[in-house]
């Protein structure tokens, strides 16, 4: 059993924050290709830096500077800033969300540089970078790591950290489904709605709202399904695959692809579930999710990636024939 930070570490968080001048330049870092974790913890605890009175605090993520169109009416989207407008030098590096450093991209250098270094994270695998770590496996979301930060500083939760906080956490527990939806998660998502936040609004928002364009893409992606029954010692493998060129025919950003292992770990024939999702020439973004017979994580930390026991992710190479076939034989030698 993993345990969370400790009682030192969480005080070790609140005097790093408390180290930096009100007028200190701070910056908050999230993993590359950012999803509602990632941004939900990072900007919910951006404002709650500037209800402390923090006057320079920008927040980043590696890479091109895409944010998912459901995310960008997130409050505190104008701490945004692209990854070349990042602070050169800030007094204080706050990361969350990210596994690896190497989820930090040229941005690992800001963090390693940085006179005070605090890791939000939640993830298994991760690999215990930064000056200061609160890394809690146990949690449904890093947003149950922000709130605790940002009680322990006296921040009061105010309706717009509350709806960052809120969409992390419903989007890193599949809408309150996974296993990781704990009562304490429910008595978070309480006190989030308590502010007098729209539960309903923001599903729709979130979760609900995707271009035309999107659907026909996923229709097409889903129709490419293969179930190969025998896989995972016999309890089945389900996998697809989506390219670039799928993309420009349907004018949709990579992003759109992000949601569509939902649908495929759907698939009640199959345990593991597997999308390959092409981000340059034989180069993909592969994320795999298992119902329980397989540890994904360990497949994907086995490829340089991580993740969680159930759901994890790493880089692949080759054709996507290649990915499956590494994934199949590393599935059958991380059966639980
Ligand atoms: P995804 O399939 O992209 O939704 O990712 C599932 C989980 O695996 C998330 O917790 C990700 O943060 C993690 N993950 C995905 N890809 C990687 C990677 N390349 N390195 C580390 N963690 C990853
Ligand atoms: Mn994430
Ligand atoms: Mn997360």
């Amino acid at each position: 059993m993993t345990l969370g930070p400790s009682a030192q570490q969480w005080a070790a968080a609140v005097a790093a924050v408390r180290s930096a001048g009100l007028d200190d330049e701070i910056q908050l870092i999230c993993h590359v290709n950012p999803d509602g974790d990632a941004l939900g913890s990072m900007l919910g605890f951006g404002l709650g830096l500037r209800r402390l009175g923090f006057t320079r605090v920008r927040a980043t993520f590696p890479g091109d500077f895409v944010v998912p169109t459901p995310y960008q009416r997130l409050p505190g989207a104008d701490l945004l800033v692209p990854e070349p407008d990042a602070f050169a030098d800030p007094r204080l590096v706050m990361v969350f969300d990210v596994a690896s450093e190497s989820r930090l991209g040229a941005l690992a250098g800001r963090l390693a540089a940085a006179p005070a270094s605090v890791v939000l994270d939640h993830h298994a695998s991760n690999t215990g970078f930064g000056g200061v770590r609160l890394v809690d496996p146990q949690a449904a979301a890093t947003s149950v790591v922000a709130d605790g930060l940002l009680s322990r500083l006296g921040v009061p939760l105010d309706p717009e950290i509350a709806e960052c906080l809120y969409v992390a956490l419903a989007t890193d527990t599949g809408s309150f489904k996974f296993d990781m939806t704990t009562v304490s998660v429910h008595e978070l998502a309480a006190r989030l709605i308590a502010t007098g936040i729209r539960p309903g609004e923001i599903s729709r928002q979130i979760f609900d709202s995707k271009p035309f364009g999107a659907m026909k893409l996923t229709g097409e992606v889903l129709g490419r399904a293969v179930l190969e029954p025998a896989a995972a010692g016999g309890r089945g493998m389900v996998w697809t695959y989506a390219t670039l060129a799928d993309l420009e025919r349907y004018g949709q950003p990579p992003y759109v692809l992000d949601t569509l292992i939902d649908p495929v770990r759907s698939v009640a024939e199959a345990d593991v579930s597997v999308v390959v999702k092409q981000v340059a020439a034989g180069e993909w973004s592969v994320s795999l999710r298992s119902k329980g017979a397989v540890d994904v994580s360990g497949v994907a930390v086995s490829q340089g990636g991580g993740g969680h026991r159930l759901a994890a992710g790493f880089t692949g190479y080759g054709e996507p024939s290649d990915v499956v076939d590494t994934v199949r034989r590393l599935v059958d030698e991380h059966l639980n």
